[in-house]
């Protein structure tokens, strides 16, 4: 049997994984910047968690979990989404009776056992935040703020803000009576999913993909006609705060997002540029909103929340489109010589990265022009041998690799110089 990655499971290999570290680190200072720490949470949880928060008549918990029984009888799932279990993390530690006002940010792998297309695998990446201990829509637009932030410093265009509420408890008797009522007739003909979405989690049908019900679908009544005051209220001052910040959204009536514990606010960040989109239907890079039921729901105290996740796979994938990995090259390349003066050469070559630069050689040596092409393949800026006269002079000449072939520029450092000489160069890169 030929060896393979899991299907749906992806290798990440250099150079995409640069862009991978940079994607992070900008969300790490960006994040931090905004107030939010990072929380990390084991890989596996009980089932349960994920039953009693996503819903069960979700696609998530219906179809698309790895669940397992482990070897003390246990049932355990690899996690498909952030928020459960940072919400059991957050009552398990009691962290609402320690502080307020909680503001955390995850990132790490997510499974879900999904049909493959572009942009959409079985281990994906989310960043995800949340924000626990407020009410005040100003936590919702901030977490928007901060997305929409992420997007900016990282050069992503085209991605539009969809906005939608859901209400809370007062708004959904009536509204869910009203969508039964609208889907009734429908009935006979839905599958077997959608029948049991429409006695169980009827807001679910509006995600629904069936042909025959696209025509209900777009016709179905509106959360946002049947709003209870404190919700719309809630909706008044975000859409106010977003203006205000000067954030473009669209109001999308039919955004429900595919997890049952949202109230309220619900956002997603859309990728759809006008022409080619690189992403083709898994468009949404981020999702989000409400929860202000779900802490207390598993068991901990009454903590409104808000969140979002983002999908880092689709991000990537993004940003490699708009512009190719480039791997860093070294400073300087370090070529030997078989003889005496090797092992001095990589001694000098370990201070220097001592010193904190990029300084590289081949470990497998060979003819020095053959080490200097090597150089320039990896992309160093500087290239010298170092062998017996080297050792002797106390002085290395520096080819730069940058200057053109008949015009090149050397410079003879001393061994003692060079680190300084480098932390120079490094600056003027
Ligand atoms: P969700 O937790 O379903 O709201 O998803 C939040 C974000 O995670 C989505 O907008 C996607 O960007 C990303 N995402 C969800 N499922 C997948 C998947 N199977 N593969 C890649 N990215 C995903």
């Amino acid at each position: 049997m030929k060896l393979q990655a899991v299907k749906g499971m992806n290798d990440l290999l250099p150079p995409a994984t640069a862009l991978w570290q940079h994607v992070e680190a900008t969300a790490r200072a960006l994040f931090g910047r905004y107030g939010f720490q990072e929380v990390r949470t084991p890989m596996v949880e009980a089932t349960e968690l994920f039953v009693r928060s996503v819903g069960e008549v979700t696609d998530i918990v219906g179809k698309e979990m790895y669940t397992f029984t482990d070897k003390g009888d246990r049932s355990i799932t690899l996690r498909p989404e952030g928020t459960a279990p940072a919400a059991r993390a957050y009552i398990e530690h009691n962290v609402g009776n320690l502080e307020p006002l909680t503001r955390w940010f995850y990132l790490g792998p997510m499974f879900r056992y999904e049909r493959m297309k572009t942009g959409r695998y079985r281990q994906f990446h989310q960043l995800g935040a949340e924000a626990y201990g407020t009410l005040d829509p100003a936590q919702d637009v901030e977490l928007i703020a901060l997305v929409a932030a992420f997007f900016r410093v990282l050069g992503v265009p085209d991605v539009t803000l969809h906005l939608n509420t859901l209400g809370d408890g007062s708004t959904r008797p009536a509204y869910l009576a009203a969508l039964k009522a609208h889907f009734e007739p429908l009935v006979a003909q839905m599958s077997d999913d959608a029948k049991l979405a429409f006695e169980r989690n009827t807001m679910r049908l509006l995600d629904s993909k069936e042909a025959a019900l696209q025509e209900a679908i777009a016709a179905a009544p509106a959360i946002v006609d049947f709003l209870d005051e404190g919700s719309k209220a809630h909706f008044d001052d975000v859409r106010r705060l977003l203006a205000k910040l000067e954030l473009p959204y669209v109001l999308d009536r039919r955004l429900v997002r595919g997890l049952d514990y949202y109230t309220r606010t619900t956002f997603e960040f859309v990728y759809a540029p006008a022409g080619d989109n690189a992403l083709g239907t898994a468009g949404t890079v981020c999702g989000g909103g409400r929860y202000d039921r779900l802490v207390h729901d598993l068991g901990g105290p009454e903590k409104p929340a808000v969140g979002f996740a983002m999908g880092l796979d689709r991000l990537v994938l993004l940003l490699e489109k708009l512009r190719a990995p480039k791997r860093e090259g070294p400073l300087l390349f370090i070529g030997t010589f078989d003889g005496p003066e090797r092992d001095d050469a990589l001694a000098l070559v370990m201070r220097l990265r001592d010193a904190g630069h990029f300084v590289d050689f081949d470990p497998r040596g060979g003819k020095l022009g053959k080490q200097k092409e090597r150089a320039s393949k990896v992309g160093a800026r500087f290239f010298a041998g170092y062998g017996g006269d080297e050792h002797a002079s106390r002085t290395l000449k520096v080819d730069d690799l940058s200057a053109p072939k008949d015009a090149p520029r050397s410079e003879h450092v001393s061994l003692e110089a060079l680190a300084g000489w480098l932390s120079k160069e490094a600056q003027t890169a």
